[in-house]
């Protein structure tokens, strides 16, 4: 029998995984973890609203969602003094890079990145052929004029960009993304995840001006919304790269309980406010078991806090001895391997985890 023939750029990949999923230990390991702080979900679960809209949804799973996602990108359009022709809906921002990749990068074309920073944009431009070209962090920020040197001296098409970022949680303020948007090169464009923007003070945001083609700002409901699962997403760009996505999208990706359970959770910001300020207190628990076990953490704008280790040896035996405990908590990739990321939990899980970090610590 002969082998089907698959893609040349297919063909040449090796075989990676970006994350390895929770799941996955626990089968590996035969064993269920306890604390799942790993994968910076929401502990605080969905907005009662958001919920109430899904379950009255259910049974109206038999039709497809809307396509357009029209009503959802209205509400988004309107939250950020926009046009629906700026606002695409897919399924998490993990879907928009597949898109974004597609959409902007020929085989062999190339994006620029931190080395070290969140890894599945890297995996979809490899998908495409394209090829990633990374600087190093300084300390442990992006370092955004390196960056913009980079994309120029190669020729880049996207440059990536985490803010705030993933795995250190640092944050870049709205003047040194001013700065940086004036320094993008001709003929490329800033693609900015914003996972995180919920969690910053909207004095601190860069305000959203969908007018400038060079920008493309990717938001989620997975972190604050709490809607990891429901995998759901927008991008917020031109109109002309809008419509660029709207050639090759996946028409019916998003599905009709997350589309009701989005627009829901957007007109209730008071359960998003009150999830970031529970988030922020449990950070400061964080920063205040790092000074008391004498650990540095670095500074975060997101709903974890990275706890600097020094060295990947030393993450090493302590992400072993936390797993032993059943705790599951993320590294970052090299040179971020000196650090072990945390999601905040809630107010008891954070009281267990730093039980169980002090013994690992200790021991
Ligand atoms: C969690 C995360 C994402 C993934 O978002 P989804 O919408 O769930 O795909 C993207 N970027 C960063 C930096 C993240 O931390």
């Amino acid at each position: 029998m002969t082998e089907p023939t698959f893609s040349r750029i297919v063909s040449a990949l090796p075989s990676t995984v970006p994350f390895v999923a929770p799941e996955a230990i626990e089968r590996r390991c035969g064993r269920l973890f306890k604390l799942r702080l790993g994968a910076n979900e929401s502990a605080f679960g969905i907005s009662a609203k958001a919920k109430a809209a899904m379950v009255e949804a259910v049974p109206s799973v038999a039709y497809y969602g809307d396509p357009e996602n029209h009503e959802l990108r209205a509400q988004i359009a309107h939250l950020h003094e926009t046009t629906m022709e700026h606002v695409l809906v897919g399924s998490g921002i993990d879907d928009l890079f597949g898109l974004v990749a597609h959409v902007f990068l020929d085989p062999g074309e190339v994006a620029v990145a931190s080395l070290g920073s969140y890894p599945t944009f890297r995996y979809f431009v490899a998908g495409c052929g394209g090829e990633i070209l990374t600087v190093p962090y300084r300390e442990h920020w992006t370092d955004l004029s390196r960056l913009v040197g980079e994309a120029k001296r190669v020729g880049a098409r996207l440059l990536y960009l985490a803010n705030p970022d993933n795995p250190t949680g640092t944050y870049h303020g709205r003047e040194a993304l001013r700065t940086l948007i004036d320094h993008v090169p001709t003929g490329c464009a800033l693609l900015l995840d914003e996972a995180y923007i919920d969690f910053v003070p909207p004095r601190e945001a860069l305000p959203v001006d969908c007018d400038d083609p060079r920008v493309i700002r990717l938001r989620t409901f997975s972190k604050a919304h709490g809607m990891a699962g429901m995998r759901i997403g927008y991008a917020l760009a031109s109109r002309g790269t809008v419509a660029a996505f709207n050639k090759v999208r996946t028409q019916f990706g998003v599905n009709r309980l997350a589309q009701v359970g989005a627009l829901a959770s957007l007109e209730d910001p008071a359960f998003v406010h009150s999830v970031v300020e529970e988030v922020e207190r449990g950070r400061s628990e964080y920063q205040d078991l790092g000074r008391e076990v004498g650990i540095p953490t670095l500074p975060s704008w997101t709903n974890f806090v990275a706890f600097d280790l020094a060295t990947t040896a030393r993450v090493r035996r302590v992400m072993d001895a936390l797993a032993n405990r059943d705790v599951f908590v993320r590294t970052g990739a090299p040179p971020l391997d000196r650090l072990v990321r945390v999601t905040v939990g809630t107010e008891p899980e954070r009281a267990a985890f730093a039980k169980v970090f002090r013994e690992v610590i200790a021991g």
